[in-house]
């Protein structure tokens, strides 16, 4: 297995690279936009692919590097379920698998540092993002922080996990990389209280002063969605409502590029085929499945994902491919149910 542990000295961010061969797909958590260029290096070095982007919360301190990545490598990024961003592909809740070839991480919603921060077990490695800290913890002051739920996240999810279990931060202001749950428990200062009352107490009294880089970060890392308006501009995208009427029109194929996870908790569309986002560059190509059938049959092909943003990657990879009538759903799924769309629930 590859795994990465990156520094970005300006903020004090931990950015992990995660793969289980060379050759292989990649997983990126908390990337920093000034970085990307490193990553990039990095994976071409160590020959991988990067397939998803992950941020652990949206970040006060540093701007993320979810959509140069996705720019750059049209790969998926992934957010909670809780996150007011607009950059995310997919979606994420409690008890979710996040998976890459060779790689499972289970997805634990761990609120308190902020509203949508969630830590990813794989194995004995915990990814605590902001959450838990080595000897601290992550402030709960603003973005709907609160060290209640943190308490309830730490104290009843992360330290019942086992105690050799390791812990790698997503910040270190001090030159610590990595630590174990026992030792936390064990050690950490913020961690030595008899309540909740009393933790929330010592987080209230902390006075910290707001991050530099808050009044710039916040707001540029709740819009770092994809430009859906310049697949729209050129004639590729429908309205949820347009494609409701298409619906069992038997030229056009709709296809639906989420990952089983995602159908089975939200339903998927009648009819649809499924192909998922990270087989696409093969499946358009020539030879490619989607390729084969769209030049067999001549039916228009419909792409949609869980918000469009996946779809949108799709559609320019098939045009350019050659796949002339490829459109998609702007808004995906979402949009979908808003628009009343029919579903069909494969549980
Ligand atoms: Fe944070």
């Amino acid at each position: 297995m590859i795994f990465r542990q990156l520094y970005d000295l300006t903020s004090g961010t931990y950015t992990y690279l995660i793969a289980s061969r060379h050759g292989g797909e990649a997983l990126i958590v908390d990337p920093v936009l000034e970085k990307v260029d490193r990553y990039l290096q990095l994976m071409q070095e160590l020959d991988l692919r990067l397939v998803k982007a992950v941020d652990t919360h949206l970040h006060a301190d540093h701007i993320t590097g979810l959509g140069a990545l996705r720019d750059r490598t049209r790969c998926i990024t992934v957010m909670g379920e809780q996150s007011k961003v607009d950059v995310v592909s997919m979606r994420v809740a409690d008890g979710d698998k996040l998976t890459i070839e060779g790689i499972c991480l289970d997805v634990l919603y761990t609120p308190g540092h902020t509203d949508d921060s969630y830590c990813y077990l794989f194995g004995d490695r915990l990814l605590s993002g902001d959450t838990l800290l080595i000897r601290g913890t992550g402030r709960t002051d603003f973005q709907q922080g609160s060290a209640r739920a943190q308490y309830d996240s730490i104290f009843g999810r992360l330290l019942r996990l086992p105690e050799e279990t390791k812990l790698f931060p997503g910040h270190d202001y001090k030159g610590e990389t990595v630590s174990t749950i026992g030792e936390e428990k064990r050690f950490n200062p913020r961690l030595q209280v008899r309540s909740v009352d009393e933790y929330v107490e010592l987080m209230a009294n902390l006075k910290l002063a707001n991050p530099k880089m808050m009044d710039v970060a916040v707001p540029a890392n709740m819009h770092q969605g994809l430009a859906q308006q310049a697949i729209a501009a050129r004639g590729w995208a429908m309205a949820a409502d347009e494609a409701i009427e298409l619906v069992g029109e038997p030229d056009v194929l709709l296809i639906d590029l989420r990952e089983r996870t995602e159908r089975d908790r939200h339903g998927s569309i009648p009819g649809a085929l499924h192909a998922p986002y990270p087989d696409l560059a093969e499946n358009v190509q020539p030879g490619g499945m989607l390729y084969e059938v769209a030049r067999s049959s001549g039916k228009r092909m419909v792409f949609y994902c869980a918000f469009g943003e996946r779809s949108a990657m799709a559609v320019q990879a098939a045009q350019d491919a050659g796949i002339a009538r490829a459109c998609h759903i702007q808004g995906g799924i979402s949009a979908w149910k808003q628009a009343g769309g029919p579903l069909f629930r494969h549980q």
